[in-house]
């Protein structure tokens, strides 16, 4: 009997059969909790069963589903422990020997006479058999509707679940309330785009009569979900654009000259490009909401400053904010050499101040007499006011949440907002995790710029690094080595990093001078360090990951990283950045005995592309959106079907339409629109 519509989100997975107090919280570890859970709970593969393969007829090498009786079990334990445990599985037409190492409680469980369901490879040798297939034992009470004779699902599933129960669970879901799943999509989309309808799709992804029912089935829900979210998008955009802000500025006049006569060097096309675009932007009635996106070392620093310039020039303030104290400080320490000649007044939030001084600091913002002030999330704290705040910048956005960036802006009545990111990412996750933008980039690096030589060597060439590394430091040249650490407050990979460091300096190299640089020192420690660093005091710099952003010393030119299988692309990238950023040719080392293939390929990968957004690209289909962004944001793009690493066109679809959507009915008033609406309602609550 189908329940009312809206509650199936309401009702708990309690009240199907079979869900007893136990299952229940086995099933809550899956995040399947509702009903509406269960429906959207999308299987990892299929296996068609429709004409089951006779034992027979089954050939080496294939992947195979196959049904038959257990003839005879053994369990036989060999060395240490160890077990393997056999069952010969036998039809009319063969026997298989199935076997699983260490795995002794399957003697008990598997009775001979039992019927199985097994599926996996099958190998010839030493004779015809199949190691550690999947195993699904059939229930002699059952009807066989649901587990044979189709295509049938495979969960995601935890221990102590089986799929044989799950997938019964989810037909009895599926029987008693398909018919209640939500249409969200107004008809005349879904025959624009040829998508089933919403029950229909929810019955299909999990008991497909066809393959192309399923794949169809797999379209329109990826689809809802994007377009859900680009509707999302695409109606703060409109919004946005319909806001009317107060901040007038004055694009030309003496701070943007000055800094322009200032700067050492022309900017390049793409800047100037770039630069002009913001500009327009600042200019116009409604809000500036972009992204500046850049590969590491383009100079968007510059670009940043040319803005402030223009919002201070107009008597407005302007609040920067980093994701880390070093960045800040970094950002600090660049403007301030240029700007504070100029008569711009420069504050600095960092932890390391004592609180009079923080009040005192907090009393000129608050007084208006800062200009430019300059901190990581310390600055949305509520103490921090601004009377005239115009411009708001965060840097490395990625770092942060869609959250902290809105709430940055809420300093202010409607300030302009720029995103600043160097982390190269691809198309999909731009679009997805900054779709409510305009988007800048700088595409190219200023000219004279050395092309970076990166190598791969193993631990037993590291008398050879260390000559590579003392001919830098020999020329003049500083370097980097980057010492992981696996956890980032773990005392023991502390002392790991601070053990290489002090080994480096006696036994390696004693005629340089080497510093340390990790998350658990003192701000005003690392602070002395870095300067020591970038003043070229320090040779060579031994650090955690902190060195992975922003940090901008152009002499330094030799790079080690160490255990670059802890790292993703993007990340190896970033570091890789912090040298090549002078006139001195750079090299990129990376240490590595790494045997798993992924890592090798990875490895291999960075060593022949040094563009940012291939190697976004690649670590986006290796390793998907979460490593690559972070936690953070991987909770927010979290989708149960779609999955950006795959779905380029229907996200490029979805988003056509949202847009399209949105230009024609912003507020979506159309009463055949009122289930959208109130969902896009929900999903804005459950962001905020
Ligand atoms: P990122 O985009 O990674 O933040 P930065 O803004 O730190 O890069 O710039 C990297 C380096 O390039 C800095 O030392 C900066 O002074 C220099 N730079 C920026 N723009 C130019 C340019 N047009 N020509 C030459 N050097 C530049
Ligand atoms: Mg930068």
């Amino acid at each position: 009997m189908p329940v009312a519509q809206s509650s199936l989100r309401e009702r708990s997975i309690r009240y199907i059969k079979g869900v007893g107090p136990h299952r229940l919280s086995q099933l809550a570890q899956l995040g399947v909790e509702t009903v509406e859970d269960a429906c959207y709970y999308a299987p990892r593969r299929y296996e068609d069963r429709t004409h089951l393969l006779a034992i027979g007829d089954a050939r080496p090498g294939e992947l195979v589903t196959v049904r038959g009786r257990v003839r005879a079990k053994t369990l036989r334990r060999i060395r240490r422990g160890q077990t393997i445990f056999e069952a010969a599985v036998e039809d009319a037409s063969g026997v298989l020997h199935a076997v699983w190492f260490n795995q002794p409680y399957l003697a008990q469980q598997l009775l001979v006479g039992q019927e199985l369901l097994l599926y996996g490879q099958i190998e010839a040798r030493p004779r015809r058999q199949i190691v550690h297939p999947e195993l699904e034992r059939v229930e002699p009470d059952e009807t066989d509707v649901i587990h044979v004779g189709r295509i049938v699902p495979v969960y995601p599933l935890a221990a102590g679940l089986s799929q044989r129960w799950f997938r019964q669970v989810i037909w009895i879901v599926l029987e008693q309330h398909a018919e209640g799943v939500e249409e969200l999509l107004p008809e005349a989309l879904r025959a624009s785009r040829g998508l089933p309808p919403a029950a229909q799709a929810i019955r299909d992804l999990h008991f497909p009569a066809s393959w192309e029912a399923q794949s169809l089935a797999q379209r329109r829900l990826a689809f809802e979900e994007l377009f859900l979210f680009q509707l999302a998008l695409a109606q703060r955009r409109s919004r946005t654009q319909t806001q009317r802000k107060p901040q007038r500025y004055q694009p030309d006049g003496p701070l943007t000259q000055a800094l322009r006569r200032r700067l050492p060097f022309t900017l390049t096309p793409s800047q100037e490009r770039v630069l002009e675009e913001l500009s327009a932007d600042m200019l116009q009635a409604s809000p500036m909401h972009r992204l500046l996106q850049g590969d590491v070392g383009c100079g968007k620093t510059v670009v940043m400053m040319s803005l402030i310039a223009m919002a201070v020039q107009s008597g407005y303030q302007v609040a920067l904010m980093a994701p880390t104290e070093l960045l800040a400080e970094q950002h600090a320490r660049v403007m301030r050499s240029y700007l504070e000649p100029l008569g711009v007044s420069l504050v600095l939030l960092s932890q390391g101040v004592p609180a009079a001084e923080r009040r005192r600091l907090t009393a000129e913002i608050a007084a208006g007499r800062a200009a430019v002030v300059l901190g990581t999330h310390a600055l949305l704290q509520t103490s921090v006011t601004f009377p005239r705040l115009a411009l708001a910048i965060i840097d490395e956005q990625h770092k942060f949440g869609v959250v902290q960036r809105a709430h940055l802006a809420r300093k202010a009545e409607r300030p302009d907002v720029l995103v600043v990111t160097a982390t190269p990412i691809p198309r999909t996750l731009a679009l997805s995790l900054y779709g409510d933008l305009d988007i800048s980039t700088i595409t190219e690096l200023p000219a004279g710029r050395r092309p970076i030589t990166t190598r791969w060597l193993r631990e037993s060439q590291r008398s050879e690094l260390y000559a590579m590394i003392r001919e830098q430091l020999a020329r003049g040249r500083q370097g980097y080595v980057v010492y992981p650490l696996v956890q980032e407050r773990a005392a023991k990979d502390v002392k790991a990093a601070t053990q290489m460091a002090k080994q480096l300096q006696a036994e390696v190299f004693p005629e340089f001078r080497i510093g340390l640089l990790h998350g658990q020192m003192k701000p005003k420690t690392k602070e002395q360090t870095m300067l020591a660093f970038a003043r070229g005091e320090l040779h060579l710099l031994v650090s955690t990951v902190i060195v992975e952003v922003g940090l901008d010393v152009p002499n330094a030119a030799v790079m080690v990283i160490e255990h670059p299988e802890r790292f993703g692309l993007a990340q190896l990238h970033q570091m890789r950045g912090r040298i090549g950023r002078g006139e001195h040719p750079a090299s990129c080392l990376v240490v590595s005995d790494a045997a798993e293939e992924g890592v090798r390929q990875r490895l291999r990968a960075f060593v022949e592309t040094t563009d940012g957004f291939q190697l976004a690209e690649k670590d986006l289909q290796q390793r998907g959106p979460g490593e690559l962004l972070g936690r953070r944001q991987h909770g927010w793009l979290r989708f149960r079907i779609a999955n950006l690493a795959r779905d380029h066109a229907l996200l490029e679809e979805a988003r056509d339409d949202a847009t399209e959507l949105i230009s024609r009915d912003p507020e979506l008033r159309d009463p055949a629109l009122a289930a959208l609406r109130s969902r896009l309602a929900l999903i804005r609550q459950q962001a905020s």
